[in-house]
């Protein structure tokens, strides 16, 4: 994905979050103001959200560009939650253009984006394959860089370990085989996290509120932080901590 977003907090619709702010991401689409790799992202969009009650999140994804899609227009006005997130896409080359390889990936309750790219996808990456089983490669959510990072960062998440451990893991894992760009962003409807490693994320916190996170400021009010490369970000719209990353990296590597 090349731009995403997630949001926690009081009850608000898609619409609200995703296509009225003006350089929101419905816009970053085919207008982003930051993106650093790809120009427009209409390769496929994605939003995941959280029904109140139910642990596990709902999706609508489609393959094509988010303007063209009248459904998700209707969809984002009228749903109400607490937890999203989205994401649009300029895919990798060399990978599936399908629907099932537009994030949010799922899989435990988590919503999961990528905002990246592996070297040497698919054929320089046996060794980080093999590191999951069998069943696991083969249940891959797609053909795509993406779902074998959400497959590796899950069975960390299954160990129990904290999420940003796990990020920190899971991107130790990556680039200890390959050179890799990897903004990471996971929630589980109660708490984000996220990683910068190699392209742009912003934090907009209003306590008691709500908390975003985005690879790009929706609007040009105040409030947005921009998250330093090669950190890992935790937040909930009570705070947000970010940490750098190198260290517990090299460390992991
Ligand atoms: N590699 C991912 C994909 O193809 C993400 C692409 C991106 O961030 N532009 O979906």
């Amino acid at each position: 994905m090349c731009r995403h977003l997630a949001y926690l907090g009081l009850p608000v619709s898609p619409a609200e979050v995703l296509v009225e702010p003006p350089y929101g991401l419905h816009r970053q689409s085919w207008s982003p103001r930051l993106q650093r790799y790809g120009t427009v992202n209409a390769d496929g969009f994605g939003l995941g959200w959280y029904a109140e009650g139910d642990p596990l999140p709902a999706r609508y994804r489609r393959a094509g560009p988010i303007w063209m899609d009248e459904n998700f227009a209707d969809l984002a006005r009228v749903v109400r939650t607490r937890a999203l997130l989205a994401a649009v896409r300029s895919a990798t080359v060399g990978t599936s253009a399908e629907q099932t390889a537009a994030a949010p990936y799922t899989g435990d309750g988590w919503l999961f984006s990528h905002n990246g790219l592996l070297a040497g996808w698919p054929h320089g990456l046996d060794e980080l394959a093999a590191l999951l089983d069998p069943a696991e490669l083969l249940t891959l959510e797609a053909r795509c860089d993406s779902a074998l990072v959400w497959a590796l960062l899950r069975r960390r998440l299954r160990t129990g370990l904290a999420v940003d451990q796990a990020l920190a893991a899971t991107v130790a894992e990556v680039v200890r085989h390959t050179e890799a760009r990897l903004n990471l962003l996971v929630t589980d409807g109660r708490v984000i996290a996220a990683t910068a490693w190699g392209d742009t994320l912003f934090h907009r916190l209003e306590p008691g509120r709500s908390v975003l996170v985005a690879s790009e400021p929706g609007d040009d009010g105040p409030g947005w932080i921009p998250v330093p490369d090669r950190s890992v970000l935790v937040a909930t719209p009570e705070a947000v901590a970010v940490h750098p990353l190198d260290a517990a990296v090299e460390a992991l590597k």
